[in-house]
C-alpha cells in the first residue's frame, strides 16, 4: 500500500498532540480511549508493537502530582474545607485530566519514536 510512498517529514509534537499518525499526519492514533491502533487507517502504518509502555505515565504522574498537591495545599491554607471538599474537587480532576494528559503524552511520545527509531517501523530510514 505504501511501499514507494515518501511521507513528509511531520513534527512529533502537532502529530502527537493532535493524536494523529506519526507517518501521515491524518489517520487516528488512539482507538477507544487510550488504546494504540494495530494500523493507521490512512497509510497502513503498523503501530501494534509500538506502544509507549509506562512513559506517558510517568510524566503525567510528575506533572499533575506537583500541580494538584500545589492546589490542594493552597486550598487547605486558604480555606481549611472538610475533608470530603478536598475529595470532591480533586477525584474528579486527577481523573479527567490524567486522561487528557495520557492521550497528549502518548501520542507524542509514539510519534518521537517514530521520527528516532522509524526503522523500527518497518519504514526504512
Ligand atoms: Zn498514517
Amino acid at each position: 500500500m505504501t511501499d514507494n510512498h515518501s511521507w513528509p517529514a511531520l513534527s512529533p509534537l502537532a502529530t502527537g498532540l493532535a493524536a494523529r499518525c506519526p507517518r501521515c499526519g491524518k489517520g487516528r492514533l488512539l482507538e477507544k480511549v487510550l488504546d494504540v491502533r494495530a494500523r493507521c487507517d490512512v497509510c497502513g502504518l503498523d503501530l501494534s508493537n509500538h506502544d509507549s509502555g509506562d512513559g506517558p505515565a510517568v510524566f503525567v504522574i510528575l506533572f499533575l502530582g506537583a500541580v494538584v498537591v500545589g492546589l490542594a495545599i493552597a486550598l487547605e491554607v486558604a480555606f481549611a474545607p472538610p475533608m470530603w471538599i478536598h475529595a470532591a474537587v480533586w477525584i474528579p480532576l486527577i481523573s479527567g485530566l490524567s486522561i487528557v494528559l495520557l492521550r497528549l503524552f502518548k501520542g507524542v511520545l509514539i510519534a518521537l519514536h517514530y521520527r528516532n527509531l522509524r526503522h523500527e517501523y518497518g519504514d526504512g530510514c
